[in-house]
């Protein structure tokens, strides 16, 4: 029992670590190119792949049926396990580098609604395309007006009573990245 429970944690570590890491030089057993002298992986950059591919495919088929399933790498042994070659494809793929999306700020909008009978809310939306905290934004206006505030979506707070004339002077004197002409009035949505 205690045995199996080793082995499986083994084969799990090791699963984990095979993995090629960003930025990490592998000393794996690189395959270079006859054509271009560059590590197989590299071919593709060469502006004579065309005749690279007819090389590998002659002298490195295994490393040539590789590289046109769309992946690099060097590792014949991995082709034993079809679960580990789809754990590096997804890890190692090209695809893989993916720019984080900059926020670029949509302006705010200021509504005002009504909760219940006669309660009226609030909704700000659009601080959080100025990178404003939304949570210290919704603490802020809870001082501010001494009233309940919340996060109710994934840029939108909103504020117990109506205090929508008042966000026009005070949203650009808190945060001066807000501009007083980029806050649009909404006016009263209908539930
Ligand atoms: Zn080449």
């Amino acid at each position: 029992m205690a045995a199996a429970e080793t082995t499986e944690s083994t084969a799990r570590e090791f699963l984990t670590d095979i993995g090629p890491k960003p930025g990490v030089k592998y000393p794996v057993d690189i395959r270079y190119c006859g054509e271009c002298s560059m590590p197989t992986e590299y071919c593709e950059y060469y502006p004579g792949y065309e005749r690279c591919k007819k090389w590998l495919e002659d002298n490195l088929p295994k490393e040539f049926e590789k590289l046109m399933s769309g992946k690099g790498g060097g590792d014949i042994e991995e082709e034993k396990d079809g679960e580990d070659k789809k754990k590096r494809q997804t890890r190692g793929g090209k695809g893989a580098v993916k720019a984080k999306k900059k926020l670029e700020p949509e302006g705010i909008k200021l509504a005002t609604s009504t909760r219940g009978k006669k309660k009226k809310i609030t909704i700000v939306t659009g601080l959080a395309s100025y990178e404003i905290d939304l949570k210290a934004a919704s603490k802020f206006f809870s001082n501010k007006f001494s009233c309940g505030s919340s996060i109710s979506g994934d840029d939108e707070i909103v504020i117990q009573g109506d205090v929508k004339d008042d966000l026009f002077d005070i949203l650009p004197e808190k945060w001066s990245i807000i501009d007083e002409e980029s806050i649009e009035d909404l006016g009263e949505l209908k539930k």
